[in-house]
């Protein structure tokens, strides 16, 4: 009696703990489910921005390749990730073993919607197109997923396979392909409509088959299972069940174009996959454990248990990490779209720091940049990091390899920039276009980064903030082409209108006044004739900088045209004006311009002065004045300055 009644003890124990687990199972399916739904659209913006990136442009394939290839990394279900023409021709890929890309490629299809692509038995490609601005197809961001990555059913000796409307979509394990075109499969499904709410099993023969309707699919699309009859008894219906319901509700959601030899779906929910295995390995698990325990005989054993509780406990980890990694892909790609709208340097910046502590909390880090080859120099520092304010490259051990470099596992050496020596960071080269734009420094990562090395994130935003500031600087340097003046790097006439234009209304709201000076190089018709138009080029580039260095700060030198400068100084009166005129007559004429020590004697100028609004109503009526002044000047002998008669 005494024996019996342990037994039943014994069996009620183990029973109680698979029921736990298994509504543990249930709930975990929910949330994955819940949870996915936010997860697929955060994955389909990502493509999005990826075809918007698109570094293929510049014709760099090599880079492009690592770019992809660093890109994988955050869609690990993945075999590989390609750009394509319009014409499905592969510019650059994440790993060299492309599979060909048949001109399946439909000409017409949504901007919006990834199309899934079948390519034989075991690969399955993911195409969304990529659009020009004006919304025109332009090619395509392609991605490989193993048709396994879509059932991972590795246990029981299970097949699984995708019908729609009676023919086979895609199969797992592909060699099992032929065996899924089972008539009973064709037959099983079609008496299973109308469609049920709950997925279905029936025996056959010495087999267990199962069907669920995949949920959201615009047409009718069929998840079918086969399981051998030893890994399908009682309990462990119930489970494939679940198994079937969970893929149901955390995976497959497609939309069936046409089913031929080669498939077309569209809007498919593909990063769930990644999720709804680790359900399904789970539900293995139980399987697994359920058959050790022998129902009827009920004999539990402590390494059973353990063995139990550890599965789940892992299972419980891996969706905690897969939450994080979410998390940051999300941070990630709001950095992408934020960047996108980036007009200046001062703007990036707050970004990258407000990220970085977002990606990895409790971190600082420090943004140096390239000034020249030769110079780096601190842009910006955050949470209490402390630099050089400039150095040369060699100081940084990223630069010097051109690769990200992890203090912690080169034996804490540290980079020269750091102004406090330690060992718990990053350096991360920044690189946009095979061109190094600088460092990204990122230091207490916290433990992590010291067991598993570099953080993909890391890398993922240094690739990010390399790819804004190559855009921001390209714009910045238009600008400074629009409105600098090529030989002397001053600004332009153009410039100077639209200064002139803004000062003026700023003027009339203050009420207060704007010097204005024209300024004329004497007989230099002579200078060039004498000593050639290469000396004259020089003494113009020398009075540019002249005028740069004479000038206060916010006061305009601008080259007006030929051998002729003009000069706004907002908030200076026609007192003022004179005296900053004299000043700069006065350093010309002191100035000795040469060559390659050729010297060309002394340069001097006329200048006419006026003030707004004292000698005109508008910035064109005082500038006139100012030029009858400079010609005043020239009339009285040339080499001085003359206000207004
Ligand atoms: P004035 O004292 O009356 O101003 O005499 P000037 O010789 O300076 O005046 P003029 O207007 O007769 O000649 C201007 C000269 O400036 C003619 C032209 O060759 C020269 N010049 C204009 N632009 C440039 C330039 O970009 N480079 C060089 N080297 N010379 C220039
Ligand atoms: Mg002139
Ligand atoms: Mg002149």
């Amino acid at each position: 009696m005494l024996l019996a009644h342990s037994n039943w003890r014994a069996y009620e124990i183990a029973r109680d703990e698979v029921i736990h687990a298994e509504a543990d199972m249930v709930r975990l399916a929910d949330s994955v489910a819940a949870f996915q739904k936010t997860l697929i659209d955060r994955t389909a913006q990502q493509l999005h921005i990826l075809g918007g990136i698109s570094p293929s442009e510049n014709n760099n394939s090599a880079a492009c390749d690592k770019f992809l290839a660093r890109q994988l990394e955050i869609f690990p279900p993945f075999d590989n990730l390609a750009f394509a023409e319009a014409n499905g021709a592969v510019t650059c890929s994440a790993r060299s073993n492309t599979i060909p890309l048949p001109s399946l490629l439909p000409g017409a299809s949504s901007p919006d919607k990834p199309l899934l692509l079948s390519l034989g038995s075991d690969e399955l490609a993911l195409a969304l197109p990529r659009k020009s601005i004006q919304g025109r197809a332009e090619g395509w961001v392609i991605a490989m997923l193993p048709v396994a990555a879509f059932f991972q059913a590795n246990s029981q000796g299970a097949v699984f396979s995708l019908v729609h409307d009676g023919g086979l979509v895609a199969a797992y394990p592909a060699k099992n392909a032929k065996d899924s075109r089972n008539p009973l499969f064709i037959k099983f499904m079609r008496a299973l409509r109308p469609p049920m709410a709950t997925p279905l099993a029936i025996q056959d023969g010495t087999d267990w088959l199962y069907a669920a309707q995949v949920k959201g699919s615009a047409k009718e699309l069929w998840l079918l299972a086969r399981l051998p009859t030893d890994a399908a008894t009682g309990q462990l219906m119930r489970m494939a069940a679940l198994m079937a319901m969970t893929i149901s509700l955390a995976g497959l959601s497609i939309w069936v174009l046409c089913s031929q030899a080669s498939a077309y779906l569209a809007a498919i929910n593909w990063r769930r996959f990644d999720l709804a295995t680790k359900v399904e390995h789970a539900v293995a698990t139980l399987h697994k454990r359920l058959r050790q325990m022998q129902w009827n005989k009920a004999q539990p054993s402590e390494g059973s248990n353990t063995e139990l509780h550890v599965a789940y406990q892992k299972l419980k980890h891996s969706f905690a990490d897969e939450a994080e990694r979410m998390r940051q892909i999300t941070l990630l790609d709001e950095l992408s779209q934020a960047l996108q709208g980036c007009i200046d340097s001062t703007e990036l910046t707050e970004l990258i720091a407000h990220s970085a502590v977002a990606l990895f909390p409790g971190s600082s880090g420090a943004l140096l940049l390239n000034a020249t080859s030769d110079v780096v120099e601190l842009h910006h520092a955050w949470g209490g990091s402390i630099h050089q304010e400039a150095f040369p490259p060699q100081d940084c051990w990223a630069l010097r390899i051109g690769h990200p470099y992890h203090a912690q596992q080169a034996g804490a050496v540290s980079c020269a920039h750091l102004r406090e020596k330690h060992a718990d960071y990053i350096c991360l080269p920044l690189i946009a276009n095979s061109e190094i734009l600088g460092v990204l420094h990122l230091s207490r990562l916290g433990e992590n980064t010291i067991e598993s090395g570099i953080p993909w994130a890391a890398e993922s935003i240094a690739e990010r903030t390399a790819i804004a500031i190559s855009v921001i600087r390209r714009a910045e340097q238009l600008q400074i082409r629009a409105t600098r003046d090529a030989l002397t790097g001053i600004y332009n006439r153009r410039f100077m209108e639209e200064a002139l234009a803004i000062e003026q209304s700023r003027s009339e709201r203050r009420s207060s006044s704007i010097g204005l000076m024209m300024v004329d190089v004497d007989y230099f018709k002579g200078f060039n004739d004498t000593f050639g138009h290469d000396a004259g080029d020089a003494v113009l580039r020398g009075i540019g900088q002249l005028l740069r260095r004479t000038m206060r700060e916010g006061d305009m030198p601008c080259r007006y045209g030929g051998e002729e400068f003009a000069v706004i100084l907002p908030g200076a009166d026609l007192a003022q004006t004179h005296q900053r005129a004299e000043a700069i007559r006065t350093a010309i004429e002191r100035w000795e311009p040469q060559q390659e020590g050729h010297s060309f004697g002394q340069v001097t100028v006329s200048i006419g002065i006026a003030a707004l609004p004292l000698n005109g109503n508008s910035w064109q009526a005082a500038l006139k004045v100012a030029d009858e002044a400079l010609y005043a000047a020239k009339r009285g002998g040339r080499n001085q300055v003359t206000a207004p008669a």
